[in-house]
């Protein structure tokens, strides 16, 4: 029988966080203040992030140590499991050797727990009473809540309206761990109401939902912000995936001709992939992937340019991929894809040419899940199904070349929240992307 799992025990958990920023040449470009369009000082995002936050976002120290109270929390899943896809070879009749990091094993379902716990213990660290935070589908809300629950912190949810009432478990996720949830646009913030004037029924943004959260934060002395992606710290937490994955595919005996994941904000892919781009400036063969919808092209369409997070524009300008922060994306079902900008690490990988970009269809995602549930049995997040379908186009390519290849991709979460978007596509309801 061919070896499908390869686990490491919890004294394998790596240690330090890998900082790509360190392998670049240069440091990264730095975020501009909005006002005087000069580089951020750590002071000036001070009332936004904690103090230990920062130091790494700015940071370009290769190794990070992982502080000994957040090991102790990743420590209640990770290391997490990676398997070889057996059942998906089989049923593609592929050469190809396929293997994926499933993250979904975490008690938020997703990677994004990865940072969360981290961002709320240097919080926690500094005499943070509450994190504000935005969420979109939820995932991030969630993780954040079970994270600021952990460090005894209290934990406010801006969620973008249409996901607020379209995903009500992912609400009572947040609720079941202390966090406030509030749908975005709200009454609660100036800005809130400031768009619920001009448009009553606003569905509600990424953009706006960060701007009401920002607003938050700064209205009060003891209240911080937490973002669960984009930013270098997010991307850097994130690299406990990769590093935990290349350990993994060694007792595979292999090392992957190409890495994959799907992008939203970046996190999960910069994740996987930078501890494999350290190998590839050191002269390794290695191509990595992010997968994008085609409803929210920011890595293939947008400009690479200095642009705002949010739609109130008050945060710092990063460079990056973007589409504008006034882009409303359609209501694709990989609610964690929507964002109109990309991790400035990442999107600087993609211009080094270290990196491709893909965008993919909505309906096809949907297949490549659906082939993937039928032979590995796990559910994805229709984010995750991103990387899973173009994971089946390069083994695709195998067999037609009649090569050998080594593929491996993040299953960045489980889908069990959102099979409502496997019903829609059941019934036909979901359209292309195209
Ligand atoms: C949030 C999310 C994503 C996208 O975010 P990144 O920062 O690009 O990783 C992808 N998959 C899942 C399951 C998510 O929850």
């Amino acid at each position: 029988m061919e070896r499908r799992q390869f686990l490491l025990n919890q004294s394998d958990i790596p240690t330090e966080w890998y900082n790509i920023a360190a392998d670049l040449g240069e440091p990264p470009p730095p975020p501009l203040h909005p006002a005087t369009q000069q580089p951020c000082k750590p002071e000036d995002l001070a009332p936004i992030f904690p103090m230990g936050v920062l130091e790494q976002e700015m940071s370009t120290q290769r190794w990070i140590k992982i502080p000994e109270p957040v090991l102790e929390k990743l420590a209640l899943w990770r290391p997490s499991p990676l398997y070889r896809a057996v059942g998906l070879e089989k049923a593609l009749k592929t050469p190809a050797k396929i293997f994926y990091k499933y993250e979904g094993t975490s008690p938020a379902g997703s990677h994004k727990l990865n940072t969360a716990i981290a961002q709320a213990y240097y919080n926690k660290l500094e005499g943070t009473t509450r994190i504000a935070t935005e969420t979109g589908a939820g995932q991030w809300g969630a993780a954040l809540s079970i994270a600021c629950n952990f460090f005894g912190i209290g934990c406010t949810v801006y969620m973008v309206k249409c996901s607020y009432q379209a995903k009500p478990y992912r609400r009572s996720m947040m609720h079941t761990f202390g966090g406030e949830v509030y749908p975005s646009p709200s009454e609660k913030t100036e800005f809130g109401r400031q768009v619920l004037m001009n448009d009553p029924d606003c569905p509600g943004s990424l953009g706006i939902a960060i701007s009401e959260a920002i607003e938050d934060t700064l209205a009060h002395d003891d209240v911080k912000y937490s973002l669960g992606s984009v930013l270098n710290h997010v991307v850097l937490h994130q690299t406990i995936i990769g590093l935990e994955a290349k350990k993994q595919l060694e007792m595979a005996g292999v090392y992957p001709d190409v890495v994959i994941g799907c992008v939203g904000g970046g996190s999960n892919f910069g994740g996987i992939v930078m501890p494999f781009m350290a190998d590839k400036i050191a002269g390794k063969d290695v191509r990595a992937v992010a997968v994008e919808p085609k409803a929210c092209p920011t890595l293939t369409s947008g400009a690479y340019k200095y642009d705002f997070g949010d739609t109130a524009k008050m945060t710092p300008l990063l460079k990056m991929h973007s589409l504008g922060p006034d882009f409303i994306p359609p209501a694709i079902h990989a609610g964690g894809l929507r964002y109109h900008g990309m991790a400035p690490l990442v999107s600087l990988i993609v211009e080094k040419g270290l990196a491709e970009a893909v965008a993919v269809d909505q309906l096809d995602i949907f297949e490549a899940a659906l082939t993937f549930a039928r032979s590995e049995g796990i559910v994805v997040a229709p984010e995750s199904a991103h990387a899973i379908l173009q994971a089946i186009n390069e083994a695709n390519q195998a067999t037609e070349e009649g090569k050998e290849r080594v593929i491996l991709f993040n299953l960045s979460g489980h889908g069990f929240l959102d099979l409502g978007a496997y019903d829609s596509y059941f019934a036909d309801k979901l359209c292309s992307t195209d």
